[in-house]
């Protein structure tokens, strides 16, 4: 059976050019990047390399990226080592739809004495930025506000609300984790301090992320040890998944622009077709300020993940919710925030497409998705509810 990957914002397959980039320093290459001898040099030649490149795709200097084994530890390096670094100031604003990452790393210092004001968004998933000047006190020691929605890849106004940030001296962190890779960053214009970033969401492998931290921002470091990474991150390197993640930043560079254009227009076509052809569906998020590859979509009164196994039978991989709290059968934290009603946000499936996808997998995703919601529907009770009210006023 065919596999149609749609998962892509839970993760990415790694591409074919960064497994072999990283072939050689999980083989032959093995020296520590730290050692005198030449044969060490090597590798830390390839971190050079893989900084040089990741600094490119997101235009910042080689200083300010600290290579981390993931996202999550990212958003806590960052929270964490700001806070520690402002021992004074126990205020920390975030919003409601952030990732665990953030939202349960805020939450610990919530149970330790910080205030913590967590923003609202719209009922399309954006966030207003004037709430977010209005939140703003002497006291705030930290805001951080996701780049792009996981669940419903909102776009956040991250310039208009670093202006705001930085004219109070307010340091600000940025979750970039779903935005790197599929949306153009330039540390240079942008107001932001801090930025986190995953490899294994866009085509590099899992357990490998970086944390930018702009020069002169105040940070006591998380993983305490020896002395790589300036210091500030202690713990020999991952050269090989550093030296895949610089591939895949140097292939993301190159391949931005089709995600804006033949990711987008895929993307379009699946949503179009869902929504044009099945009764009672919706998309959640707003229409244009969203990630090229994303697209969630809620089914009246059935169940997203009993929409997931019958389309797993044919191969096709979507989440419902976010992939980190599927498995659980609470509806997200997101639609909850955005204010989806009950009967819409438990039957909501995310589909998040990639280079890889084809337009022959979504023409089949497609024909295969409306019999599959027939079938559901067809033994929902509520669903025969409201039809038979739609007969009664109708
Ligand atoms: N932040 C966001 C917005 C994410 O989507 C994710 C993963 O889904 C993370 C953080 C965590 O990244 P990682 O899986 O690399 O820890």
């Amino acid at each position: 059976m065919n596999i149609v990957y749609l998962d892509n914002n839970a993760t990415t397959r790694i591409a074919p050019e960064v497994f072999e980039e990283m072939k050689p320093f999980l083989t032959a290459n093995y020296g520590n990047p730290s050692s005198m001898y030449k044969f060490g040099a090597v590798a830390g030649a390839a971190v050079k390399e893989a900084r040089g490149r990741i600094c490119s795709l997101i235009n910042c200097k080689e200083s300010e990226l600290v290579f981390t084994s993931c996202g999550t530890e990212s958003d806590n390096y960052a929270i964490r080592g700001v806070l520690d670094a402002y021992p004074d100031k126990k205020h920390i604003i975030t919003t409601r739809v952030e990732h665990p990452a953030v939202l349960n790393t805020v939450t610990r210092m919530g149970k330790r004495g910080y205030k913590v004001t967590l923003l609202g968004v719209d009922r399309e998933g954006r966030l207003n930025p004037d709430e977010l000047r209005d939140a703003l006190t002497d006291d705030t020691a930290l805001v951080s506000i996701m780049y792009a929605n996981n669940e419903t890849g909102v776009i956040f106004p991250i310039e208009k609300a670093g202006e705001m940030v930085k004219a109070r001296g307010i340091p600000f962190h940025v979750d970039a984790v779903q935005a790197i890779g599929k949306l153009p960053i330039d540390m240079e214009k942008l107001p932001v301090d801090l930025m986190s970033f995953s490899g294994h969401k866009l085509h590099a492998p899992k357990g490998i992320g970086a944390l930018y931290i702009r020069r002169g921002t105040r940070i006591q470091p998380f993983m305490l040890g020896g002395h790589q990474e300036r210091n500030r991150r202690g713990g020999t390197e991952n050269v090989p998944y550093i030296a895949g993640l610089g591939k895949a930043c140097d292939l993301a560079r190159e391949t931005i622009a089709h995600e804006q254009q033949t990711v987008r227009r895929l993307r379009d076509k699946l949503e179009s077709g869902i929504l044009s052809t099945i009764p009672g569906s919706i998309r959640n998020g707003h229409k244009d300020d969203r990630l090229p590859n994303t697209s969630n979509i809620s089914f009246e009164y059935i169940e997203g993940e009993a929409i997931l196994l019958l389309m797993d039978e044919l191969g096709i991989c979507a989440s419902s919710g976010s992939a980190c709290t599927s498995g659980a059968l609470e509806p997200s934290h997101v639609l909850r925030a955005m204010g989806v009603p009950f009967t819409l946000s438990h039957g909501s499936v995310r589909f998040s497409l990639s280079r890889y996808t084809t337009e022959e997998e979504i023409d089949f995703v497609l024909k295969e998705l409306p019999p599959i919601i027939q079938r559901l529907r067809n033994i929902s009770p509520y669903w025969q509810e409201s039809m038979a009210g739609v007969k009664k006023t109708g």
